[in-house]
């Protein structure tokens, strides 16, 4: 048989039998648990349920969960069954079982572990107050069914604490790790541009300002393409704001799609994007501009109602030793403007 809560918190039989030796509690115990439940419990259940609510229902704290006679109901449910099994079968593994899962309930419904060990006291102090009076006139024997209510009042105890404890760590730990997920997302956010989800202007700058580093330092190729669509505000006017949109995300993913995947491409502004080609000499450059150039302008883009042809121009500069992000960026914007002032849809270089 197995028990699903003593496998939750690690309660094997070698671990329930630690926990037994700790509290001292031995086969001589069963007889206690017996005469605890057959002298004092069972006779006295009722008046031990009435006088145990009683004080329980004076807390303000307990108050606030047993509004209604519904929860009040559950709640002595619970109890009766807690009570009617208190002690027995204390080293069997369903005894365990059970005391973690009243942890459990009583750790759902919001009661706090410190009104929670309290009650137990409470309880406790409540069934020796059920003693009969022969039991009480036998010093001897009284001082051993406390001494064993004592022992088994502090399994139950360490059992619902560890119930608390385990929940409150795997809730911290589920919101650590929201947060962390949140994080991640945020920070992807932060640097990527919403429409095409390349990355932004500012971060297209922090890996422009990597990768020269690196190529400078050890001495491999770099180029940077700036490319900006042709007459882009004409298709705004003509086919509207929405139409514009869909063009820039269709020439992105066809930039994209024009490039290996150490290559790095971002949105510059409006419609210009700006290409890190990483390791390429002007040549390889230049062949990959004139893909890209191909891909965006010898394709018509499918719109709503119709397709339309738009080209792009493209202006490459090769990053040289002394070069910093400004004066390259600088060379690829003139070499931009070259192209389109050289009549448009087509690449230059500088
Ligand atoms: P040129 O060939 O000289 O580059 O002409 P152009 O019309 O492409 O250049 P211009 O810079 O005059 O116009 C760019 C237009 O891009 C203007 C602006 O309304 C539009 N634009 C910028 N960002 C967006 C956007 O996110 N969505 C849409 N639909 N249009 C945008
Ligand atoms: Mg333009
Ligand atoms: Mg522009």
């Amino acid at each position: 048989m197995s028990f699903v809560n003593c496998d939750k918190f690690g309660y094997d039989p070698a671990h329930i039998q630690r926990r037994l030796r700790i509290l001292e509690l031995s086969e001589q115990d069963f007889a206690y648990a017996g005469r605890l439940q057959k002298e004092v419990i069972v006779p006295h259940f009722s008046q031990i349920m009435n006088a145990f609510m009683d004080k329980m229902l004076n807390q303000a704290e307990v108050q606030s969960f047993l509004t209604d006679a519904d929860s009040q109901k559950r709640v002595k449910t619970t109890i009766t069954a807690f009570l009617l099994s208190l002690g027995s079968g204390f080293d069997s593994a369903s005894y365990f079982d059970h005391r973690l899962m009243v942890g459990m309930a009583h750790e759902k419904v919001g009661l706090s572990l410190s009104m929670y060990l309290c009650a137990y006291r409470m309880l406790t102090q409540t069934i020796i107050d059920h003693f009969p009076p022969s039991l009480c006139a036998d010093q001897q024997e009284y001082a051993r069914l406390v001494g064993f209510l004592y022992k088994i009042n502090t399994l139950d105890m360490s059992l619902a604490i560890e119930t608390y404890h385990n929940t409150h760590v795997h809730s911290l730990k589920e919101s650590i790790g929201d947060l962390q997920a949140r994080e991640v997302e945020l920070k992807q956010q932060a640097i990527t541009d919403s429409l095409t989800g390349m990355i932004n202007h500012e971060h297209v700058f922090t890996e422009l300002a990597r990768v020269l580093s690196a190529a400078q330092r050890e001495q491999i190729p770099l180029c940077v393409v700036m490319a900006d669509l042709d007459h882009f505000k004409k298709v705004n006017d003509n086919y509207g704001h929405q139409a514009g949109d869909t063009v820039l995300e269709e020439t992105s993913s066809r930039i994209k799609s024009s490039l290996r995947d150490f290559d790095l491409v971002g949105r510059y502004g409006g419609e210009e994007f700006m290409i890190l080609l990483v390791n390429s000499t002007m040549d390889t450059a230049g062949m990959v501009a004139e893909r890209i150039r191909k891909k965006v302008g010898n394709i018509p883009m499918p719109l709503k109602d119709q397709d339309i042809t738009v080209t792009i121009s493209m202006g490459i500069a090769a990053a040289g030793s002394n070069d910093s992000v400004e004066t390259l960026v600088a060379r690829a914007d003139k070499a931009l403007y070259n192209a389109k002032h050289g009549g448009r849809n087509q690449v230059s270089f500088l």
